[in-house]
């Protein structure tokens, strides 16, 4: 029988969820279990199993391969997981092998925004074009670089860390210890807490209607519905993020000349209206004469972008 799906696995903190993906990228079917990611390396991979015997079939369909997104840092090269924060019971985990011994098909591991920029550039909103730039904007910024169907990992598997390339020397400090950060700066996060602090400083705005008086019920959501409704606060501080993605995006371009951009992750639909005022802003700044060629595309894959990846990664 001709084997032509694939598993992919997306292991967070607290879940795993699963996928049987076809050979054009479509999810037919998922399921989700709880990741015990505290508790014995043993238990953490039963999990994993566990997520993964859900959606393999019994009959019919034949699967390929298995692909898993876990958080780093890993070795895509050895399909070890190093020393997540999110996932503590792993360390130096042989992942890859792990799944393997189990199922006889090849198991790839890689980090979440790489293999869904390989899932943008196979089956998704980059599909055709040969150098790809992926940007997921959610509670941080992760991105992926594709050259010609394959991920660029660098010489340890550290490459396409993009969200932790700073544009603020004098910025706030990030995460990883950097001053300015586009993830500390334009973050769905971000947009989250200066909203609070400049409702909480007083400043006039409809978002603390929206959110009956409570200034911590403040969301992206409730930054963009009042960015819509025409809330100048709401609009500045889009406005202002926006800004900063723009100046991190001809950074990108400068760097690498990619075919395309394209930005998913759940923060994504609050920067969607101002995508135009984005790609204008880049063209102008970027040294590079055609930078206004290059598409910026929304992604394909949204909550699923991790299944997709992972099956993109064996396929
Ligand atoms: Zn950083």
């Amino acid at each position: 029988m001709e084997k032509n799906f694939f598993v992919g696995v997306d292991i967070g903190g607290t879940k795993v969820a699963a996928g049987l993906v076809n050979g054009v990228g479509e999810i037919a079917s998922q399921a989700r279990v709880p990741m015990v990611s505290t508790s014995s390396a043993a238990d953490g991979l039963q999990a994993v199993l566990a997520a993964i015997a859900r959606v393999i079939p019994d009959h019919g369909a034949q699967v390929a391969g298995i692909g898993i997104c876990a958080p780093g840092p890993l070795d895509p090269k050895t399909g070890i997981i190093l020393n997540p924060p999110n996932v503590p019971c792993w360390r130096n985990f042989p992942l890859a092998e792990s799944v393997q011994k189990l199922h006889s098909v090849p198991v790839k591991v890689d980090n979440d925004a790489n293999a869904a920029a390989l899932a943008e550039a196979r089956w998704g909103a980059a599909r055709g074009y040969k150098q790809v730039f992926y940007a997921t904007i959610g509670t941080g910024i992760g991105t992926g670089i594709v050259f010609d169907g394959t991920i660029y990992h660098g010489r340890t598997g550290s490459a396409g860390e993009g969200g932790h390339v700073s544009i603020d020397y004098h910025g706030p400090l990030c995460r990883c210890g950097k001053p300015g950060c586009i993830e500390i700066l334009a973050s769905g996060t971000a947009i989250t807490q200066r909203a609070r602090d400049r409702v909480s400083a007083g400043e006039k705005s409809c978002m603390l209607e929206l959110v009956g008086g409570n200034i911590n019920a403040i969301t992206g959501e409730i930054v963009a519905q009042a960015s819509a409704a025409g809330d100048p606060l709401a609009k500045k501080i889009l406005g202002e993020a926006s800004e900063m993605l723009s100046v991190w995006l001809s950074n990108m371009i400068d760097l690498l000349d990619p075919d395309v951009i394209v930005i998913g992750g759940g923060a994504a639909a609050l920067y969607q209206p101002f995508f135009d005022q984005i790609r204008e802003r880049v063209a102008k700044i970027t040294l590079n004469p055609r930078a206004m060629e290059v598409p910026i595309v929304s992604a394909r894959y949204g909550a699923d972008s991790g299944i997709a990846g992972g099956a993109a990664l064996c396929a």
